[in-house]
C-alpha cells in the first residue's frame, strides 16, 4: 500500500486557471519523492494539501489508507519541515526536540527516552543543551527532524529547505538529508528547483508544469537519457 496516494487532485483559487489540475501520485512507503517544476507550476499547493493547510477543490488525498481530505492538519500526523526550520531561539536543542511531547503531555519520562533516542539517531547527544542560534545550519536541520522523529510522524514534507542556503552549505545540507534518509527510511515529500537536488535526493521525481504532472520517473531515466 501507497503511504500517500494523491488521486485526481484539483486546486481552484477562485476562478482561475487550476494551480493543481489533476494530480495523480503514489509515494511508496520509505519512498523519497521529489517535486519539481517551474516557479507557480503547483508545487507548493500540492504539499499545503497533503499536510492539510490548503483545502482541496476535488479528488482524493489519502495517507496510510484514509482518506484525509477533511482531517485537521494535526490529525495527519506528518511533520512539515520549513525553510527556516521554525526552531525556538530561546529554548535548547532538548527542549526543541522535546517540544511536539510536552504539548501531547507526555510524561519527563518518556520524553527524556524519545528525545536521547533521536538526538543519538541525529549525532545531537553533545548539542542537547545549546540554543539554535548556536548551532550550524546542518545542526538546526537535525533539529528540525528530531522534532518530527519524536513525534514518529508517517511522512516528511520539505518545502525548498535549502533555498536560502549558499551553494557549499547547501551541498553540505543535501548530504546530510541524503544520509538521513538512508537511516530512516521515512517517506518524504521533497519539493525543489535544484535539479541536483532532485537527482541526487530522490527515488522518483514528480515534474510539474501549469498545474498538470508531466512527468514522474526516476532521476536516472529524467536527466541522463542517452
Ligand atoms: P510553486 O510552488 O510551484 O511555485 P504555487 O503552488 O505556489 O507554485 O502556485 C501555483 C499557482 O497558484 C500560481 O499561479 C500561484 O500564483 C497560485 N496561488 C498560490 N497560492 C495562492 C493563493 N493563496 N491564492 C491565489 N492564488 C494562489
Ligand atoms: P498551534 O500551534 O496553536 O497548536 P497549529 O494549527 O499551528 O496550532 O498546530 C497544531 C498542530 O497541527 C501541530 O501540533 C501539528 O501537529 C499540526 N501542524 C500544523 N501545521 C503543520 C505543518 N505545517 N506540518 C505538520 N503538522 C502541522
Amino acid at each position: 500500500m501507497a503511504a500517500i496516494e494523491m488521486k485526481n487532485i484539483v486546486k481552484k483559487y477562485g476562478d482561475g486557471f487550476p494551480a493543481v489540475n489533476d494530480v495523480s501520485i503514489d509515494v511508496a512507503d520509505g519512498e523519497f519523492m521529489i517535486l519539481v517544476g517551474p516557479s507557480g507550476c503547483g508545487k507548493s499547493t500540492l504539499l499545503r494539501m497533503i499536510v492539510g493547510l490548503e483545502d482541496i477543490t476535488s479528488g482524493d488525498m489519502i495517507i496510510g489508507g484514509d482518506r484525509v481530505n477533511d482531517l485537521a492538519p494535526r490529525d495527519r500526523n506528518l511533520s512539515m519541515v520549513f525553510q527556516n526550520y521554525a526552531l525556538y531561539p530561546h529554548l535548547t536543542v532538548y527542549e526543541n526536540i522535546a517540544f511536539p511531547l510536552r504539548l501531547a503531555k507526555m510524561s519527563n519520562k518518556e520524553i527524556d527516552e524519545k528525545v536521547r533516542d533521536a538526538s543519538k539517531t541525529l549525532d545531537l547527544d553533545e548539542h542537547l543543551q545549546r540554543k539554535p542560534g548556536n548551532l550550524s545550519g546542518g545542526q538546526r536541520q537535525r533539529v528540525a527532524m528530531g522534532r518530527a522523529i519524536v513525534r514518529e510522524a508517517r511522512a516528511f514534507l520539505f518545502d525548498e529547505p535549502l533555498s536560502n542556503l549558499d551553494a557549499k552549505l547547501r551541498g553540505q545540507m543535501r548530504t546530510e538529508i541524503a544520509r538521513l534518509q538512508k537511516r530512516l527510511g521515512i517517506t518524504t515529500v521533497y519539493v525543489t528547483h535544484d535539479q541536483t537536488e532532485a537527482m541526487t535526493l530522490g527515488d522518483r521525481v514528480a515534474v510539474m508544469k501549469r498545474g498538470i504532472l508531466q512527468q514522474l520517473a526516476s532521476p536516472r531515466e529524467l536527466y541522463e537519457q542517452p
